[in-house]
């Protein structure tokens, strides 16, 4: 990263980066957005495990040879780097979120996931002992088709509001 004095550095590409893979919960249906929740098995929610706890502290991406050679290229041919990947495919991998094809379709070209080389330094250096290699494996398997997204094993969804979500057990509380 391009250092702007001593030890602080330019995290601006990283953070765009970031907002490119669009790090939220997308849903095809918006007007209840903010009005419900919506359901998850907690197996579905430990696929996640490995995948949530990022910092974003960008040790992953700093360490990665490919983002020194191609993370700062001109978009959209940069290399989006370990970080935004691993954020990535903890938004595919996720049984609430519809927007799988279109993000998988994102990231399918040249210079978005297969830059990576797999040598995983990244993976060496994660603080959080995240895998970010992994997570870009699994994202090239599913881009690929030799891996399908499972099926949610709960859907639905209940009202935001807690009161009005669980009514019963919020009154006796
Ligand atoms: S090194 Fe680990 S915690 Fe830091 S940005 Fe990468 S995946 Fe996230
Ligand atoms: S495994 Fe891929 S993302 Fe990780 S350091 Fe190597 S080239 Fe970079």
């Amino acid at each position: 990263m391009y250092v702007i004095r001593d030890l602080i550095v330019d995290f601006n590409k990283f953070l765009e980066q970031h907002k490119r893979i669009k790090p939220y919960l997308i849903r095809k249906k918006t007007e209840s957005e903010g009005k419900e929740q919506f359901l998850q098995s907690m197996k579905d929610r430990d696929t996640l495990d490995g995948y949530v706890e990022c910092v974003l502290c960008a040790c992953c991406s700093t360490s990665c040879p490919e983002y020194w050679w191609h993370g700062h290229s001109k978009k959209p041919n940069d290399f989006l780097g370990p970080a935004a990947l691993l954020h990535a495919y903890r938004w595919v991998q996720d049984s609430r979120d519809e927007a799988t094809q279109e993000r998988l379709s994102a990231l399918a070209n040249f210079y978005s996931v297969y830059r990576c080389h797999q040598i995983n330094n990244c993976t060496n250096v994660c603080p959080k002992r995240l895998e970010p290699g992994k997570a870009i494996a699994n994202l090239r398997l599913l881009i690929s088709g030799f891996k399908k997204k499972k099926k949610a094993d709960m859907e639905g969804k209940v009202p935001a509001d807690p009161n009005k979500a669980c009514p019963k057990a919020c009154a006796n509380n």
